[in-house]
């Protein structure tokens, strides 16, 4: 088959790296890379003509070819390049009717099932556990003060606070690096099982006093009952608290808004939030997107693609669960060429055209 990786328009990720581009190579497919398609992710064309693959300019090659990677819905080359009938393997933002319109079969990687077979493709995860760790290093470095705790012939500094609102993927990647830089960590979460996560990586699980309890994978609305426990309990813990990463979410709906303004003025000065959830509306009532702001002398990262600046593995970590998603459907098409009747939870869940 062709195959082909387009450049990522407004995203410094790329959906297939090198190694992997060997890999389809390796497979015997002709493997087409748009020219600098990998460059702003740190893969040079140079490094994919070295495992056979070829750099094109797009206009030809991305007209015959028969499977198309990216990373976001390439919307203006599947108006225009794209041929009727291609299969698209993205990962977020498909528009449904255009793909419908041109024939496409598309599947979205942001649709995996969170189950253990499907975890080798669940780019969700991969993703948000990088971003999990980059929020730390992010607010680390803008944090006025150290993280770990120093014992120097000047006297001591004791370690930094770093509390995480959110104890999901990203979150418990986000505990786990700022223990490792030697801070002080404490996390929220509604989901009781969070609870053993986040105390088996040696941070604090903070108790919210209220008698509903949330079991399961995924989070649901909490009632008001609830949110006012939790705030009760979040305005105790915030004025201690150096460093703040929210990454709290509901599936399908709005971020819920967890830090209100008015718990700003209660913060150290010279503290730093990340929001993680800028996105989905954000869990930090003060956050704008895509910018970094200073308010009651707290500051308020509004990230909206914080792998923006960790590209380089973002987009190993994404080829890695696409080519694991690309084999699986190789071999179930083997069996069954017509994609709408495989019967595979996993190609069933991610199909959305
Ligand atoms: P997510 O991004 O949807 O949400 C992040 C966290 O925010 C969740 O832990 C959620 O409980 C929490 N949250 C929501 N509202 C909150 C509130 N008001 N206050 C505090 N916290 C709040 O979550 P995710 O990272 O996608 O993970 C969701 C679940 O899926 C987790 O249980 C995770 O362990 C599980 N998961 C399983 C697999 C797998 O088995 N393959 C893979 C990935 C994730």
């Amino acid at each position: 088959m062709n195959l082909f990786v387009v450049a990522e328009e407004f995203d410094n990720r790329v959906a297939v790296t090198p190694d992997i581009a060997k890999k389809f190579v390796d497979l015997g497919h002709e493997m087409f890379i748009e020219a600098g398609a990998g460059a702003k992710a740190g893969f040079p064309d140079t490094e994919y003509e070295r495992v056979g693959a070829t750099i094109s300019n797009c206009s030809d090659e991305l007209k015959f070819s028969d499977v198309i990677f990216s990373v976001n819905f390439p919307k203006t080359k599947v108006e225009k390049q794209v041929k009727p009938g291609a299969i698209l393997i993205t990962s977020q933002g498909a528009d449904l009717t255009l793909c419908k319109k041109k024939n496409l079969t598309v599947f979205s990687l942001d649709r995996m099932p969170r189950t253990t077979r499907a975890q080798y493709m669940d780019v969700l995860s991969s993703q948000a556990s990088l971003a999990g760790y980059k929020a730390v290093i992010e607010s680390a470095h803008i944090l006025n003060r150290a993280l770990p705790l120093m014992m120097t012939t000047a006297g001591t500094i004791p370690a930094a606070k770093v509390l995480v609102i959110g104890a999901g993927v990203a979150g418990l990647q986000a505990i786990a690096t700022a223990k490792r830089l030697g801070a002080i960590v404490s996390a929220f979460d509604v989901r009781t099982s969070a609870k053993e996560q986040v105390e088996s990586l040696g941070a604090k699980f903070i108790e919210v006093a209220s008698s509903e309890k949330m079991d399961g994978v995924y989070a649901k609305e909490t009632s008001d009952n609830y949110k006012k426990a939790q705030e009760q309990r979040l305005r105790e813990v915030l004025p201690s608290q150096d460093i703040v990463i929210t990454t709290a979410q509901i599936p399908g709906k709005k971020a819920p808004i967890i830090i209100k303004e008015d718990m700003l003025p209660i913060m150290k000065t010279g503290a730093v939030i990340v929001d993680l959830a800028t996105k989905t509306g954000g869990n930090c009532e003060a956050t704008k997107p895509g910018k970094t702001i200073e308010k009651d002398g707290v500051k308020i990262l509004g990230v909206i693609n914080i792998l923006d600046i960790i590209p380089y593995d973002a987009s190993r970590l994404f080829a890695k669960n696409v080519f694991a998603f690309f084999e699986l459907l190789s071999s179930k098409m083997k069996e069954q060429p017509d994609l709408a009747k495989i019967e595979d939870d996993i190609i069933k869940a991610t199909l959305v055209c």
